[in-house]
């Protein structure tokens, strides 16, 4: 018996390292005219290295207890940046204290009670009940790091800024050419939606080749893009990785998620897995979608 051709197609998605989950998606892979890519673990690798560690002066802290701090608060975290945070003070040879309380915000940092005192690390404009950083000593700080295009965290004690940290990440290999095929597919350059500051968010959408960048995004603001995208009778196609692009996921025609790098919960709400993390099986498996439909029809 031959294989009715969007089962084909679903198998053949398969052996391109892309898991669509139904046959539905298939068909609706072929309708996908917009593109909207995340940045951090999506279009770059999601293994940022921590190039600045800068404690206030008022403070009182050095750098190693700057690190240290952070690092405590992030240690339960799965995010890249704490990854990347918890690394950095581990090569430093530095002894992390146990954290209690902890608790994360999508797109936005994370809290913990660390030594009986409230340490947030996150996004320079602080979660809600935060102040945002103070002028003009942090805002200098965060700006002179956002300047040279790296991602900032500012970390806080019992809400006090004592410092911030600068991260650089780097651009999945392939992935220029990958925006130069999903543009020349749809007919429309990628979108890229993050919720990192808008420098390092233009430093690499550069290097991709992308130029319509959306950046400082909550989670709900990418939902709010998707919304104004598909209002407009596009049919978008977001791919993700992170717990904070899940609701994007699931409000796009079609969520893709990174499979071996993503969250549980992009795994779960996406339409399909990009298995081994190749942004480049994105056009491919749009293609052969698009040519099971002509079968099809
Ligand atoms: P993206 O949309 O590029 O994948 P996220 O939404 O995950 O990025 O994060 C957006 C911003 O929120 C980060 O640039 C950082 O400032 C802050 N942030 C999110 N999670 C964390 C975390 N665990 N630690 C520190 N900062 C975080
Ligand atoms: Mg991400």
């Amino acid at each position: 018996a031959t294989m009715p051709p969007l089962l084909a197609a679903i198998a053949n998605a398969g052996r391109h390292g892309v898991l669509v989950k139904s046959a539905v998606v298939m068909e609706r892979l072929a309708q996908v005219d917009a593109i909207a890519l995340d940045k951090t673990g999506t279009l770059t690798e999601g293994t940022p290295q921590v190039t600045d560690v800068r404690p206030l002066a008022e403070s009182g802290l050095d750098e190693e207890e700057l690190l240290a701090t952070a690092a405590a608060a992030e240690h339960p975290s799965e995010h890249p940046l704490a990854r990347a945070i918890v690394a950095a003070a581990r090569e430093r040879g530095l002894e992390l204290r146990t954290a209690e309380h902890f608790a994360s915000v999508p797109g936005v940092g994370v809290t913990a009670t660390v030594a009986g005192r409230g340490v947030s690390v996150g996004a320079p404009a602080g979660l809600p009940e935060e102040a945002p950083v103070r002028e003009p000593e942090e805002g200098m700080l965060v700006r002179e790091l956002a300047g040279g295009g790296r991602t900032v965290v500012v970390v806080r004690i019992d809400g006090v800024p004592v410092g911030a940290l600068g991260l650089a990440d780097r651009l999945r290999p392939g992935a220029a050419a990958t925006v130069a095929s999903l543009t020349q597919l749809t007919g429309t350059a990628p979108t890229l939606l993050t919720g990192d500051n808008p420098r390092a968010a233009a430093r690499l959408a550069a290097e991709a080749g992308i130029q319509d960048v959306r950046a400082g995004l909550l989670p709900e603001h990418k939902v709010e893009a998707v919304r104004e995208w598909e209002g407009a009778g596009r049919k978008v196609l977001v791919v993700g990785d992170g717990v904070n692009d899940a609701p994007a996921l699931a409000a796009a025609h079609i969520g893709v998620a990174m499979g071996r790098s993503g969250s549980d919960l992009a795994l779960e709400t996406a339409d399909a897995v990009i298995v081994r993390d190749e942004l480049a099986t994105v056009p491919a498996v749009l293609a052969l979608a698009r040519r099971a439909r002509r079968i099809v029809v």
